[in-house]
């Protein structure tokens, strides 16, 4: 899946998960770098658009499991852009393998533990140059936008706001039609404090690593259903 959109934003799907290209004034900033052996495909997409591969010079990682960063070895040889991630996550990147979280439902769970044998989680480990620790300005980057820490997901999930946009990574899901709930999270009590921290922001439109497009009503809607369970939990 590839598309435009108002503000020429692309989604470009890398194998199982989406990453997004955004143009700035002096070059381009991709969001998340896909599963393996991807490059070739992102190159001839954005070539389709008018755009080229060597324009990206910022690559901000919303957080490390292997479908967001397997590409990443690669991209960074090619282009020779930045690589920012969560100082949470970084070690992980260093090493080339990030551990997966414990899953939220008995199948995720299978699939996790399935994982943790077949040695899911690895990829080509990349030296990390931007360390983040806390909210900040991409101003110095050429981007009018910033990072928004969302941890939950993963400890160093980030998410990037650019106008009323939010690139979320996994810290919301845009397959399933019922929940935009993650099936895989680290910690629910962080995630759910990070979904109020992107719904206290005035973004309208939710870009997720997997799945389409969520708008705000869709989300705040599978906040309140959460919010109802756990109320009724609690009783
Ligand atoms: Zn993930
Ligand atoms: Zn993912």
């Amino acid at each position: 899946m590839s598309g435009h959109d108002s503000q020429s934003v692309l989604s470009i799907r890398l194998g199982s998960s989406l990453c997004y290209f955004l143009p700035t004034k002096t070059g381009a900033v991709l969001i998340d770098a896909g599963n393996a052996g991807r490059v070739d495909h992102l190159s001839s997409v954005l070539l389709a658009h008018e755009h080229e591969l060597q324009r990206i010079s910022l690559i901000i990682l919303t957080h490390t499991h292997h479908d967001h960063v397997g590409s990443l070895a690669e991209l960074k040889l090619r282009t020779g852009a930045k690589v920012m991630v969560h100082a949470a996550e970084a070690e992980y990147l260093i090493q080339g393998h990030t551990p997966l979280p414990h899953g939220t439902s008995p199948w995720t769970h299978l699939v996790v533990q399935t994982g943790k044998v077949i040695g899911f989680g690895k990829y080509e480990a990349v030296q990390p140059d931007i360390l983040v620790t806390e909210d900040m300005e991409l101003h110095d980057y050429g981007v009018a936008g910033r990072i928004l820490t969302t941890p939950g997901h993963t400890m160093g999930s980030i998410s990037v706001i650019v106008g009323k946009k939010a690139f979320v990574g996994d810290t919301l899901f845009g397959i399933n039609k019922d929940t935009v709930f993650p099936p895989f999270v680290t910690n629910a009590e962080d995630l759910i404090q990070s979904w109020n921290r992107l719904l206290d922001t005035d973004c309208l439109t939710f870009y997720p690593g997997h799945g389409k497009a969520i708008d705000r009503w869709r989300f705040e809607h599978s906040f309140e259903k959460l919010r109802g369970q756990r109320y009724r939990k609690s009783q």
